[in-house]
């Protein structure tokens, strides 16, 4: 489990995340939702190191947290490199074999994309091969900070493909997204943000018992 307690952290006048408590179960399909600057990506960067907390805790008792693995407009990809370099050169960090990197290649359907120099690349295809990299190696739980971004209809069903495909792996993910859809359409458990604190945190079924669907819910919890 991946435990925080009381955690905050603040931009200058901002108080993007505001003594945050909540536990996450690295097993499960977590999707984090709320609105713009709700703090979503502040929770993410906190929990990969990216950003450092300014008070509270992050303990990851049976959990190590070199087991998670990142996909995110925050990581800068080397835009100079061709596609296939770029896949090349994560997969020595990420410590993937080349059987690995070939099936991502496939799975993310990014193969004729390999020559190109990432600079030229669309924005869903930069997505997709975000991902590739992301699900490089043997990380334990997968972390997607608005990974639809970009992405057209068919990648929007290749992602969700994926993200069942890795929880029947044993692989837990960690989304955050806009998009209550396709929040609602993968998630075990739903955690709701506003002004960085925690308004909800609970299981898919129980959230539609009670409100019918994500969205009813989101508006009458967010209000
Ligand atoms: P979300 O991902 O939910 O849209 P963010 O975590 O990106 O929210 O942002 C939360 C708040 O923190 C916003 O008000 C945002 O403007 C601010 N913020 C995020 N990153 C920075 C930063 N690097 N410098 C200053 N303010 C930031
Ligand atoms: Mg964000």
């Amino acid at each position: 489990m991946i435990k925080l307690s009381s955690v905050s952290k603040k931009y200058k006048k901002v108080q993007a995340i505001n003594k945050l408590s909540l536990t996450i179960n690295p097993k499960l399909v977590t999707g984090i939702i709320g609105p713009n600057g709700s703090g979503k990506s502040t929770l993410i960067n906190l929990l990969t190191g990216l950003v450092a907390m300014d008070e509270g805790a992050i303990k990851t008792d049976d959990f190590e947290i070199t087991n998670i693995s990142l996909s995110s407009e925050a990581i800068d990809l080397p835009n100079s490199y061709k596609v296939a370099q770029a896949l090349k050169l994560f997969s020595i960090s990420k410590q993937a074999s080349e059987e690995q990197v070939q099936e991502l290649i496939d799975k993310l359907d990014i193969r004729d994309q390999l020559d190109k120099n990432i600079k030229a690349l669309s924005q869903g295809n930069k997505q997709r091969l975000n991902i590739a990299i992301a699900l490089m190696g043997n990380s334990k739980l997968i972390i997607l900070d608005e990974p639809n971004n970009g992405l057209d209809p068919a990648g929007f069903v290749l992602l969700r493909t994926l993200i069942i495909e890795l929880k029947s792996a044993g692989i837990g993910v960690l989304i955050a997204s806009h998009l209550l859809n396709e929040i609602e359409s993968v998630c075990d458990e739903i955690i709701f943000l506003k002004n960085g604190m925690l308004q909800l945190h609970e299981e898919r079924e129980s959230i539609m018992r009670d409100y019918k669907s994500l969205e009813l819910a989101y508006l009458e919890i967010m209000k």
